[in-house]
């Protein structure tokens, strides 16, 4: 992109070299995550940490750290984006120039080293084993945390990393406001009778072949507008979007043989991730105002595809051939009714990818909660699967029967990713605020119901994508809905679809 200021102009052509890098980094973890030979974890290891090296090099490089001061001292004339370059330029020095090099390095080390570590203890219901990886994530996060600082509490730092400005306190005030009145709604919706009566709908005893599971999904991915010719759909064990390039942003999905449902959401989960990044202004390519701002408005996307289309009667009523024509045999006997509440049935689970729309944020909850303890050493790592097991009864009143469905579930704490889980609220909450102001402009439920998704991504592009990280999370909400987050919109749109689906006054 072209800047006024020399002085941008030369730290963009910096800036570039760290992006660069750090697209090589991302595909060395996607292949990680999708290829890797297990007995390569080490050499990966050292390869990640490699780049990370270079990466932080190239950020504490002294010409950069100049051309920064200047841009921070002209600051007030330069020009909107110019502007958000510098601040976005500031997050990140923030970073690097108070965390020593060798954290970062060992950080990288430690979590090639503990991603592996924890897919086995999964895979073998071992938590001990994940236990000393786990701890040394910990004691450095703890350490980055006091090295950035905060003002209030260590863990605000580490959720600044992912959503900027969020604090311990913010999430305090949202999920108590939240956490109340979903478990106030789940309990009314286990009162229905429509939940009774969906107690015996089930089709885990019919097979799904994984070919039609990935027709299916590429159909969806193709209706929302997902470039092929700009990335590709592979399988991994937890699913995720990794943007390499602004011409290459790849999804993955899982597939399983009794579910057919799920899959369906994970391509729109992932394709709704994968859309923000595609759709990001091509101009800002490689440069701090490439990418999506933060992972709260990305889980906004990923949310309102997987949810608000993907889970809507509307969309149903398009798809619902589609996929009886896949799946004749396996679905015969059953009622569009019944399909659809398939795609909606509000269950408290252990899992929480699998959860439904009205218990989704109760997981989170729970998370946020035990990552600001462990982050303020108010418990201990080893006890973690018994704190685990009575927050998940106190919330969703069920008890994992093994710490593989419980405690080990999530493969963020193997990526040190403290702080994260709280951005899947956020997202749900700016999904629903963003929905509002769409559908004053366009009919979402007419538009899902022809499948015309075009122009529904048109409105996301205009309003949303193309900002790429031009604004704070907060001013883009503003801008897009006249206010600051507003966790109503989301607990309206709950009590308003599930009241319907439940026949009851929520
Ligand atoms: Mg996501």
């Amino acid at each position: 992109m072209q800047t006024q200021s020399p002085t941008i102009q030369k730290l963009l052509e910096k800036y570039k070299e760290i992006a660069l890098l750090g697209k090589m980094g991302a595909l060395l973890g996607w292949d990680l995550e999708v290829n890797l030979p297990i007995n390569a974890s080490q050499s990966r290891a050292e390869q990640s940490a490699y780049i990370t090296k270079l990466i932080t090099e190239k950020w504490l490089d002294v010409e950069f750290r100049t051309l920064l001061e200047e841009g921070n001292k002209e600051l007030k004339k330069l020009g909107e984006e110019e502007q958000s370059i510098v601040r976005n330029l500031n997050r990140g020095a923030n970073f690097y120039y108070k965390v020593p090099k060798d954290l970062v390095i060992k950080l990288s080390e430690e979590t090639s080293k503990a991603f592996m570590s924890w897919a086995k203890a999964r895979q073998s219901d071992d938590f001990k084993a994940f236990v000393p990886n786990l701890k040394s994530l910990l004691d450095i996060s703890k350490t980055i945390a006091d090295k950035v600082g905060y003002k209030d509490n260590p863990y605000d730092a580490l959720l600044d990393l992912y959503e900027s400005d969020l604090t311990a306190k913010m999430c305090t005030e949202i999920f108590s406001n939240l956490t109340p009145k979903l478990t106030e709604i789940l309990e009314k919706i286990k009162g229905s009778d429509v939940y009774k009566k969906q107690q015996s709908l089930s089709v885990s005893d019919k097979t799904f072949p994984q070919n039609k599971q990935e027709e299916i999904s590429l159909f969806v991915l193709r209706k929302m507008g997902y470039d092929f010719n700009a990335g590709r759909l592979n399988v991994a064990p937890h699913p995720f979007t990794s943007e390499l390039d602004a011409n290459d942003v790849r999804i993955t999905t899982r597939y399983k043989v009794n579910d057919f449902i799920e899959s369906i959401m994970v391509a729109m989960h992932e394709g709704g991730h994968a859309l923000y990044e595609q759709g990001v202004s091509k101009e800002y390519a490689d440069t701090p105002l490439g990418g999506g701002v933060s992972l709260g408005i990305h889980e906004s996307q990923s949310r309102f595809w997987e949810n608000q289309i993907g889970r809507s009667r509307a969309f149903f009523d398009y798809l619902s051939p589609v996929l009886r024509s896949y799946y004749h045999s396996e679905l015969g006997t059953l009622s569009d009714d019944e399909v659809f509440s398939l795609f909606n049935k509000v269950r408290p689970g252990l899992i929480r990818v699998e959860a439904d729309e009205v218990t989704y944020n109760l997981h989170i909850a729970l998370r946020f909660e035990i990552e600001k303890a462990l982050i303020n050493d108010e418990i201990k790592v080893e006890d973690l699967p018994e704190v685990w097991n009575e927050k998940m009864k106190e919330y969703l009143g069920v008890v994992p029967e093994s710490n593989a469905n419980g405690v080990l579930q999530d493969v963020h704490w193997s990526h040190a990713s403290f702080g994260y889980f709280p951005t899947y609220t956020l997202g749900n909450l700016y999904g629903a605020q963003i929905t509002r102001i769409m559908n004053q402009e366009l009919s979402i439920k007419d538009l899902s119901e022809k499948g015309n998704l075009d122009q529904i991504l048109s409105w996301l592009r205009d309003n949303v994508h193309k900002f790429g990280s031009l604004y704070t999370p907060g001013d883009l909400i503003e801008k897009i809905s006249g206010e600051k987050l507003n966790p109503r919109y989301f607990v309206d749109y709950i009590k308003e679809k599930y009241g319907e689906i439940y026949e009851i006054r929520l």
